[in-house]
């Protein structure tokens, strides 16, 4: 299925498409960052300047990227920062910022809840915390789903989990509890922590408002910024990561999201003609995608200057 997915850099019209990127809207675990979480890490997660020079070069080109993550706002408000990007979206969709200072703003989506829910003075988290939903799931799977500690801490909209579910069944014991809810499946992670499954690895989940998704945040927040679907690009390394194709001209799966559950299935179940992989996983996919990108902006630059 790899290999059925066009190869971004040996696909002219990939290329073509990357001229119009103005965006970037970027993965971090399994994607930006190597495994162990370092931006300063190549695929095999030794030390390594591939992202960093990226990095660098995307800004210094007046490019944008926005790191779209689980995560919460603090957490991504600090690599922003430290990354010298302008704005960022967390907790898998729920919250759009821009800026890092104290001028920022931001968007709190509550998916598809009605304007009335959660209510005054409580926040999404708390109305989900108010219909047990993860206690709800600790009961329905035992052994296989539990706080993904010390992360779900500081959480504004949605609830952060580690587990080995099959997603549809956890959705189908969300779908028992009185406010609309939807469980995103978030890719894979290293460590099982206390679960005892053992016949898949771990992913994390995210329970979110129905509707909240990343791709649903970018609509949002390119919107907000002015530029259309056609300027703007993904990449990412999940089942989730692939929907943001949706939301994008380009969207980029690192080699590694082949081995992601999900991926394989939902790029067969939903085919797509804005999909491409790199043939390099992790950070150094990242910097392929980076690399093309470049080279796009470079090549209509001088088509440009040659008129
Ligand atoms: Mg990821």
């Amino acid at each position: 299925m790899a290999h059925e997915t066009p190869l971004l850099t040996a696909d002219p019209r990939a290329l073509e498409a990357l001229t119009d990127v103005r965006v970037l809207y970027t993965d971090l675990d399994g994607t930006l960052v190597a495994q162990g979480g370092s931006v300063l890490a190549d695929a095999a997660a030794r030390p390594s300047l591939v992202v960093a020079e990226r990095i660098v070069e995307i800004s210094r080109a007046g490019l944008s990227v926005v790191p779209v993550s689980g995560r919460g706002r603090l957490q991504l408000r600090e690599l922003t920062q430290l990354l010298g990007w302008d704005g960022y979206i967390a907790e898998a969709g729920g919250i759009i910022v821009h800026g890092t200072g104290l001028d920022y703003e931001d968007r709190v989506d509550t998916g598809t809840w009605p304007a009335n829910v959660p209510g005054t003075g409580v926040t999404p988290f708390e109305a989900i915390n108010g219909v047990r939903a993860a206690e709800t799931l600790f009961e329905a799977f035992p052994g296989r789903i539990e706080h993904y500690a010390p992360w779900q801490l500081d959480r504004e909209v949605s609830l952060l989990l580690r587990g080995c579910l099959d997603a549809a069944a956890g959705q189908a014991v969300l779908d028992t509890l009185p406010l609309p809810l939807d469980l995103i499946d978030n890719g894979l992670l290293r460590s099982y922590g206390t679960l005892t499954c053992r016949d898949m690895p771990p992913h994390a989940y995210h329970v979110v408002p129905k509707g909240v998704s990343k791709t649903r945040a970018i609509e949002l927040d390119l919107a907000w910024r002015g530029l259309s679907r056609g300027q703007a690009a993904a990449i990412g390394d999940s089942a989730t990561d692939l929907e943001m194709a949706d939301a994008v001209g380009v969207m980029v799966l690192v080699a590694n999201a082949f081995g992601s559950n999900g991926v394989v299935s939902g790029l067969a179940e939903n085919p797509r003609d804005n999909v491409w992989r790199t043939e390099r996983e992790r950070t150094e996919g990242w910097a392929e995608f980076a690399d093309a990108w470049l080279e796009a902006g470079r090549r209509s630059g001088d088509d440009r200057a040659g008129e």
